[in-house]
C-alpha cells in the first residue's frame, strides 16, 4: 500500500472556496469581497508607485544574491523597528530590542510561537480574541502552545465587548500570554479606543500578563502609521516587555514577497544578547535565513526619506479609499430606506467590515446576487469600488430587508 493511503482528506480553505465560487460565476457584475488584499477603485491589484521605484533601484544596484544573515537584512530590520516603536523609542536607544526579519506576518507569529514554547517560563498557553484571524489558532497550536479565547466581539452591538474582555483578562491566571491585534482587528474591524488600550495595559500589568502584539496593518487602519502603532508603543512606555509581529503585506502591498519582522523587547542590552542568540538558534533549522528581495525593496523605501514620505502618502491613500467606501456603502444603504443601524460600517476600521449578516443571508448574497464573502458576515471593504457599491448596497438591502 502507498505510505499515504491512510491520510484523510482535509477540509478546503474557507477563503479559497469563495474565490472558486466567484470564478465559476459568469455574471458580469459579480463582486468578490472575500479576499484580504487591497484593490484599487477599478477593482485591480495595486502595486504602490514607491514600491515600483524602490524595486527599480534594487534591480539597478546589481547586488549579489548571497545569503542574508539568519535575522535578515540589518538595514531592513532597523527601519522596521523604528517604524513600529518610533524613531525616538527608548528601547532602541538602550539597545534592548531583539528583531529578526521573518516570512511576512505569518512567519513572525510562528517564530514568536516557537520562542514562547521554548522559553516562556509560565503557562505555555496563549489567549486569542474571540473571534480572531482564523490562522492564529493553527499557528500557535503548531507552535506547541495551548490556545484559549477571551471575549472580544459583542454580536448585539456589533462592537467591542470591553467589559467581557477586561473580565476575561482579569480571570486568566497571572503571567498569561495575551494576543492583541495592534490595529484593524481581523475579522471584526473593531478596535479598542486609546483609553480602552490604557485600561487593558493597566490590567495586564497588574496581572503580570505578557502582551503578544500582531500588527499586520500599520498605517492601513487610520492612514497614519504612528497612530496605528499607539497600542504597542503605549504598552512599551508602560514597561511591558512585549513581543511584536509586523507584516509589510498590506501597508506596502508586498503580499507575495513575504516581508515581515518579529521583535522582543528585553529588559537590558545584556538580556537582548542572550535572547537574540536563541532566536537565531531557533530560526536556523526552520529556514536558515530569509528571502532578500522584498526586504531590500522595503529597506530602500524606509531608508530614503523622500521615498519613505511618498510611501506614507500612498498608505494613506489606500486607507482613505477604504474609509470612503465604508461611508458610501452606509449612505447607499440608508438612502435605500434600510431600517437597520449601519453605523458600525463606518465606525469599524481597516480592510474588513463585520456586517452582522447571518450565514443564511451571506449564502443568499452569493446565490442570488453574485456577492461573495465569508459566511461569518465579514466583507473585505478593499473589494468595494465606486462602480459596484450601489449594486452591493441594493443586494445587502434585499437580503436584510
Ligand atoms: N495577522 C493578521 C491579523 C492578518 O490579518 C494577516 C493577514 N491576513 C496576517 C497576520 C499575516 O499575513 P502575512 O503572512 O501575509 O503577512
Amino acid at each position: 500500500a502507498s505510505a499515504w493511503s491512510k491520510v484523510p482528506q482535509g477540509p478546503p480553505d474557507a477563503i479559497l472556496g469563495i474565490t472558486e465560487a466567484f470564478k465559476a460565476d459568469s455574471f458580469k457584475e459579480k463582486i468578490n469581497l472575500g479576499v484580504g488584499a487591497y484593490r484599487d477603485d477599478a477593482g485591480k491589484p495595486y502595486v504602490l508607485p514607491s514600491v515600483r521605484t524602490a524595486e527599480d533601484k534594487v534591480v539597478a544596484s546589481r547586488s549579489d544574491k548571497e545569503y542574508a544573515g539568519i535575522t535578515g537584512i540589518p538595514a531592513f530590520t532597523k527601519a522596521a523597528a523604528e517604524l513600529a516603536y518610533g524613531t525616538d523609542s527608548a528601547v532602541l536607544k538602550e539597545d534592548r530590542l531583539v528583531i529578526t526579519q521573518t516570512i511576512s506576518g505569518t512567519g513572525a507569529l510562528r517564530i514568536g510561537g516557537a520562542f514562547l514554547e521554548r522559553f516562556y517560563p509560565n503557562a505555555k498557553k496563549i489567549y486569542l480574541p474571540n473571534p480572531s484571524w482564523a490562522n492564529h489558532n493553527a499557528v500557535f497550536k503548531d507552535s506547541g502552545l495551548e490556545v484559549e479565547k477571551y471575549r472580544y466581539y459583542n454580536k448585539d452591538t456589533i462592537g467591542l465587548d470591553f467589559e467581557g474582555l477586561i473580565a476575561d483578562i482579569k480571570a486568566a491566571p497571572e503571567n498569561s500570554i495575551i494576543l492583541l491585534h495592534a490595529c484593524a482587528h481581523n475579522p471584526t474591524g473593531v478596535d479598542p479606543t486609546q483609553d480602552q488600550w490604557r485600561q487593558i495595559s493597566d490590567v495586564m500589568k497588574q496581572k503580570g500578563h505578557f502582551a503578544f502584539f500582531d500588527m499586520a496593518y500599520q498605517g492601513f487602519a487610520s492612514g497614519n502609521a504612528d497612530q496605528d502603532a499607539f497600542a504597542p508603543r503605549h504598552f512599551v512606555k508602560e514597561g511591558h516587555n512585549i513581543a511584536l509581529c509586523q507584516s509589510f503585506a498590506k501597508n506596502m502591498g508586498l503580499y507575495g514577497e513575504r516581508v515581515g519582522a518579529f521583535s522582543l523587547v528585553c529588559e537590558s542590552a545584556e538580556e537582548k544578547k542572550r535572547v537574540e542568540s536563541q532566536v537565531k538558534i531557533l530560526i536556523r533549522p526552520f529556514y536558515s535565513n530569509p528571502p532578500i528581495h522584498g526586504a531590500r525593496v522595503a529597506s530602500a523605501i524606509m531608508n530614503d526619506p523622500a521615498l519613505n514620505e511618498q510611501w506614507l502618502g500612498e498608505v494613506k491613500g489606500m486607507a482613505d479609499r477604504i474609509i470612503e467606501m465604508r461611508s458610501l456603502l452606509r449612505k447607499n444603504l440608508e438612502s435605500l430606506g434600510s431600517k437597520h443601524d449601519w453605523s458600525h460600517i463606518t465606525s469599524q476600521i481597516g480592510m474588513f467590515a463585520f456586517t452582522g449578516l447571518k450565514p443564511e443571508q451571506m449564502e443568499t448574497l452569493a446565490k442570488e446576487h453574485s456577492v461573495y464573502a465569508t459566511k461569518d458576515g465579514r466583507i473585505s471593504v478593499a473589494g468595494i469600488t465606486s462602480g459596484n457599491v450601489k449594486r452591493l448596497a441594493e443586494s445587502i438591502f434585499k437580503v436584510t430587508g
